[in-house]
């Protein structure tokens, strides 16, 4: 596709489309306490394809087994997006990203290697010289296997502009055809971080001449990441990377769904760029990422929180009674909100069921369909009005159970004041094998977590256990999160029931199989090869 590059705000030609280069699958996943399956990562990029991510990071092949398949797969079943596949500037990391990627129909080779004074010193002890020398050799392997290849000076931000301009310069005459300057650790502010893609472009005219793509990778320690994101993209970034729900190592990376609506919504002031987002598939897949990470969507949070639309002051809400655009500069709608209403009630059938799913962006097969309309229907018993959020809430719960290694089948406990708390538990493991145990704890959860501690043999120490409800009134559906330590590593689980105790239960449950799921990653990794310390920009 012809794009036209505008440099100046005053060129009245078409809108530059900004790529949309997600990687949420490989950076989100990085998150402390996100751990994705297989299955799960596919789910999220058939979404991803279907809200009109331009790139998909499927993954960082040579780290994994599960890495290396997910690029695969996702790569041969994805349709639209361009797959990339990360890699140092290794050989070993190259061939094995485009061994993951052999079949895809639009393969990336992402590149990376570290620029920084700090990086070189104390990470690489390479002089630049000799890092640019690696950096050529390794685009014109990437070029090898595909065409399109990126390149990332790692810890770009932090790197002398010299250094950026000359390591640019070189990788772009090796072959690559996208150069993204990362700030990897989140340091740079908008001003100084749009300043560096102003001084590529004013330095190095083939950049334009060879269409080659500057891309803006940012993450959030100073908050900074969607601002940073944007400064590059004023001044003359075509791709940024980002992830849904702004996931990614530590304070995370760019939000998607922030980026993608900020453009959208002050097209007047942005009125040079557009994406291809079909900004109604946001919130659903903003809740699929959600669920299968078991990371949280704070409530305040730009976008897909659950507080974005709500308007608690009066003086607001007589406001937006009157007119919307009062207090509200983006229609919930167009990010696939629903509006939580009445629906559906015990009389309700399949197909009134299988509509109200499809406007909440659930897409499910007759078999799902049918576990969903079973828990509808228990819901319905319990409690009079079943609300949009309510239906949600069980297909999240669906969707996790789905692919539970450990299934809950009952559990009783006695518990009351000054009575010593005591639960019997019976589990099934995954050959469908019933397991039961009894014991005894500090209050009936507590018992419940030693009973299932004897059945599954994990080690979990719960340190966080929150309880919300995910709809009004006294029968509403309660939703218990945890986050415990295994070992060293920390992990999070998430349960449902109208039930408290037995949410508390689900949640213990899935942090349990969230360990197991590591695990077998690991024995897969280690199979391998003995490949460890990769870092990623
Ligand atoms: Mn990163």
């Amino acid at each position: 596709m012809a794009e036209t590059k505008t440099d100046t705000s005053t060129e009245a030609s078409e809108p530059t489309c900004i790529r949309i280069f997600d990687t949420t699958l490989r950076d989100g996943e990085q998150s402390p306490g996100a751990t994705l399956n297989l299955q799960e990562k596919l789910k999220i990029a058939q979404q991803l394809a279907l809200l009109g991510v331009d790139v998909i990071e499927g993954g960082f092949p040579i780290t994994s087994v599960g890495d290396f398949e997910a690029v695969r797969q996702i790569g041969q079943s994805v349709d639209g997006p361009i797959v990339a596949g990360l890699a140092r500037a290794v050989p070993a990391d190259i061939d094995r990203a485009g061994e993951a990627l052999r079949g895809c129909p639009r393969p990336r080779i992402h590149v990376f290697c570290a620029t920084s004074k700090v990086h070189r010193e104390h990470k690489l002890r390479k002089a630049i010289d000799e890092i640019i020398r690696i950096s050529i050799e390794s685009v014109k392997q990437a070029r090898q296997y595909v065409d399109d290849v990126e390149f990332s000076p790692e810890d770009g931000s932090r790197t002398e502009l010299e250094i950026l301009r000359d390591i640019t310069a070189a990788v772009v005459e090796a072959g690559a055809t996208t150069v993204n300057i990362p700030d990897t650790v989140g340091f740079a502010v908008p001003s100084e971080y749009g300043e560096i893609f102003r001084y590529l472009r004013q330095q190095l005219p083939q950049l334009d001449a060879k269409d080659v793509y500057l891309s803006a990778h940012c993450h959030n320690d100073l908050g900074l990441a969607v601002s940073n994101s944007l400064a590059a993209v004023a001044n003359g970034a075509r791709q940024v990377e980002c992830t849904i729900n702004g996931i990614g190592e530590r304070a995370g990376n760019a939000a998607l769904e922030e980026i993608v609506m900020a453009l959208r919504t002050r097209r007047d002031y942005y009125n040079r760029f557009t994406t291809r987002i079909n900004t109604k598939r946001i919130y659903p897949v903003s809740r699929m990422v959600s669920t299968f990470t078991g990371l949280h969507v704070q409530r305040n949070k730009a976008v897909v929180g659950e507080n974005a639309f709500a308007h608690e002051a009066g003086i607001h809400q007589d406001g937006v009674i009157k007119f919307r655009g009062t207090y509200e500069i983006m229609d919930p709608r167009d990010i696939g909100v629903p509006e939580s209403k009445l629906v559906l009630g015990k009389h309700s059938g399949r197909h009134a069921l299988r509509q109200r799913l499809a406007e909440l962006g659930f897409e499910l097969d007759a078999e799902m369909l049918e576990k969903v309309y079973t828990a509808f229907k228990d819901l319905a018993d319990k409690k009079k009005d079943v609300y949009d959020d309510d239906i949600e809430a069980i297909v999240d719960d669906l969707l996790q159970q789905g692919r539970s290694l450990w299934e809950l089948v009952r559990f009783q406990v006695i518990s009351g004041t000054g009575v010593i708390s005591t639960a019997t538990v019976e589990l099934t493991d995954t050959t469908g094998e019933r397991r039961m145990e009894a014991a005894t704890g500090d209050g009936p959860i507590d018992a419940i977590y030693s009973a299932m501690q004897k059945i599954t043999n994990v080690p979990l120490e719960v340190e966080d256990f929150e309880t919300r409800s995910v709809t009004a009134g006294k029968e509403a559906q309660g939703e218990v999160s945890i986050q415990g330590r295994h070992n060293d590593r920390k992990v999070k689980g998430r349960g449902l029931s109208t039930d408290v105790v037995e949410a508390a239960a689900k949640a213990y449950l899935s942090a349990i199989n969230r360990i197991k799921t590591v695990e077998d990653r690991k024995q897969a990794a280690a199979a391998l090869n003995g490949n460890g310390g990769a870092t990623a920009p």
